[in-house]
């Protein structure tokens, strides 16, 4: 893989970091009424049923709005089939800038990805050298909005959004943690909910997607949702099981893997 390659890629992988932490950056200071008011923007706006898109006009997004708003749609109905929900009833504010400097510009954040959840707003990299669109996001803004703010501290929001996408690039969830098991790289459960800072963004968000996909297909959304609102302390009320013996199923199940193929640099 060429260098440049692999920084783009680095980059639509921790574009997803940013928009997640809490409280680390001020809503309202990026809510849309906010930012609409940055002179140095051009916007035209499409909407389709749960969304409103703004995009500059002659943009890479422009261009490509109508596949945009089909992608886009699909990614709201797939998290709101993981939470078995019908609808979303509130418009969901997609707003694309088309360079990761004018992100920046805009939200005074350097992240290809943002979600605003508390304002229902959305904001991706969309443009000619890199097109950062998925479910992600979108998770959190609506299980956030739907569930409330999880007291568990990033590994479970990160976790569900990344298996809302089921990949993390192009590989498979559970087989890139198995190439990260056999690599020594995977983080005891208990580090991952102690110190998900600490660690690089490529093992943690893929991490947590891979753990939360697994106990969501084995044991269900509804524990899944208690274990979001009543936070990791209480998991052995709600599973009948410690993270240590979860953990353990877990790995067995990566076992079922062969990585011998990924290739994955970071
Ligand atoms: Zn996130």
């Amino acid at each position: 893989m060429k260098p440049i390659a692999q920084i783009i890629i680095l980059l639509i992988f921790s574009t997803l970091l940013v928009g997640c932490f809490f409280d680390t950056f001020n809503y309202e200071s990026i809510s849309p009424q906010k930012v609409f008011h940055n002179k140095n923007f051009t916007w035209i706006s499409d909407s389709s049923k749960h969304i409103k898109y703004y995009f500059s006009p002659n943009s890479v997004v422009a261009k490509n709005i109508d596949s945009i708003k089909v992608k886009s749609e699909r990614y709201v109905a797939r998290v709101l089939s993981l939470i078995h929900e019908s609808d979303y009833s509130t418009s969901i504010d997609l707003i694309f800038t088309n360079s990761l400097s004018k992100q920046k510009e805009l939200t005074s954040i350097a992240s290809n990805g943002l979600a605003n959840w508390k304002y229902n707003a959305i904001y991706y990299v969309y443009g000619d050298s890199l097109k950062v669109l998925g479910a992600h996001e979108f998770n959190h803004v609506i299980v956030k909005n739907l569930w409330g703010e999880s007291t568990t501290y990033l590994w479970l929001a990160e976790g569900f959004a990344g298996y809302s996408d089921d990949f993390w690039g192009k590989y498979n969830l559970h087989l890139l943690c198995r190439y990260l098991l056999d690599n020594n790289k995977l983080l005891p459960i208990s580090v991952l909910r102690s110190d998900f800072d600490d660690y690089s963004v490529m093992i943690t968000y893929p991490e947590s997607g891979s753990f939360v996909k697994f106990l969501y297909e084995q044991y269900g959304y509804v524990r899944l949702k208690f274990l979001w609102q009543q936070g990791d302390g209480s998991v052995e009320a709600i599973y009948g099981k410690s993270f240590k013996e979860l953990e353990a199923e877990w790995i067995a199940l990566l076992k079922n893997y062969n990585a011998q193929d990924v290739n994955y640099k970071f």
